[in-house]
């Protein structure tokens, strides 16, 4: 990445964080889904189908545009497997062209010098790639051994930040793969993160020893993430709850094919409003709606987004009865939920 343009980033970055901090009336981060097709079939995910077209370049132009009406601060393309889109470097074009940060998560396979140089011509700004193990197996084909030569393009070409994110937990063998994946990340200078295998709900599987061992080697890495995520990482690596508020729905949407908002991509259905029709009232109920997957939750973008309002505005639970007069959740409703 150039040094120009790492500057830039830079102060964009700190603007959309004082802006989240100064007022809560924006989303901060939308992942947006231009494509539910994947070109690979990774056994413990369900973000995927082998069927499905891309959608129309205009109605994600649409999408797009309502997001910036709302005032969001990042989008991030995610699929599926976004590179399969035939017009994505025009959705990163409008996404730039509204002022908002353009962010891709993709499997790495499609790049080569010539798409990663077409991406930075785009205006892309962040890319994260995740890699599950060393050697490709009937889990996962998101193997470091099939993604290596794609590392060392990025490396020599891209003009936007790339991130490592290895994981850890459920059905990956080797935990000790994540770290020659993290080491080899940084080596070509990346950043990396690591992520906790969830279930289905998006809920934390317990870490077994080894698995907690590496986690917390893993956070040893110079040059990381980890150390701003530890405040809730490290609870769910000791198999622990975590206390915060979810800000899904709200300071972050997961906008699917279809255009509806979800709270994030293993709470679909929830509260599955089109996004044409989203209003501020919604995004209102959302911020101030308490999630029942809050304390086992895994998903690491919602956390990050989270923090900026975690100081603030209590939650109450969903139909929680209010006091006419404080217009705050009554004790009752806590005792309900107590329940
Ligand atoms: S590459 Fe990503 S979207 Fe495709 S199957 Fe694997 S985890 Fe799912
Ligand atoms: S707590 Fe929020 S981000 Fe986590 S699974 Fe539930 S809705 Fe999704």
């Amino acid at each position: 990445m150039k040094r120009s343009t790492f500057l830039k980033l830079k102060l964009r970055e700190a603007n959309f964080i004082s802006r989240g901090l100064v007022s809560s009336n924006h989303p901060v981060l939308a992942h947006i889904i231009p494509m539910r097709r994947c070109n690979l079939a990774c056994s413990y995910c369900n973000e995927y189908d082998k069927t499905s077209d891309p959608v129309p370049l205009e109605e994600m132009i649409r999408r797009l545009d309502k997001l910036a009406d709302l005032d969001t601060s990042v989008i991030t393309i995610s699929g599926g497997e976004p590179l399969m889109h035939p017009r994505l470097d025009d959705i990163i074009r409008h996404i730039r062209r509204r002022r908002m940060i353009a962010g891709l998560i993709s499997n790495g396979y499609y790049m080569t010098p010539q798409r990663i140089k077409r991406l930075n011509d785009a205006g892309l700004e962040y890319l994260q790639i995740s890699i599950d193990n060393i050697e490709p197996d009937e889990v996962s084909q998101k193997s470091l051994k099939m993604l290596d030569k794609k590392l060392g393009f990025l490396a020599e070409h891209a003009d936007f930040h790339v991130n490592i994110n290895s994981v850890i937990g459920g059905g990956i063998k080797n935990p000790e793969d994540a770290l020659v994946i993290g080491r080899r990340a940084i080596e070509l200078g990346f950043s990396t993160t690591v992520g906790v295998m969830h279930d289905g709900e998006g809920l934390l599987k317990p870490l077994a020893e080894r698995e907690r061992r590496v986690f917390y080697e893993l956070k040893g890495l110079g040059k990381s993430e980890y150390a701003r995520l530890d405040w809730f990482q490290n609870n769910l690596a000791d198999g622990k709850p975590n206390e915060w508020r979810c800000r899904a729905g709200a300071r972050y949407l997961y906008i699917c094919e279809d255009g509806l908002v979800h709270y994030c991509s293993q709470q679909r259905g929830n509260p599955g409003i089109p996004l044409a029709d989203y209003t501020m009232e919604d995004f209102r109920r959302e911020y101030d709606t308490e999630k029942w997957c809050a304390p086992l939750c895994t998903v690491a973008c919602v956390h990050k987004v989270s923090i900026l309002d975690n100081w603030r505005d209590p939650q109450k639970p969903l139909n929680a009865p209010v006091s006419d007069k404080t217009g705050k959740p009554d004790a009752v409703g806590d005792m309900l939920r107590a329940e």
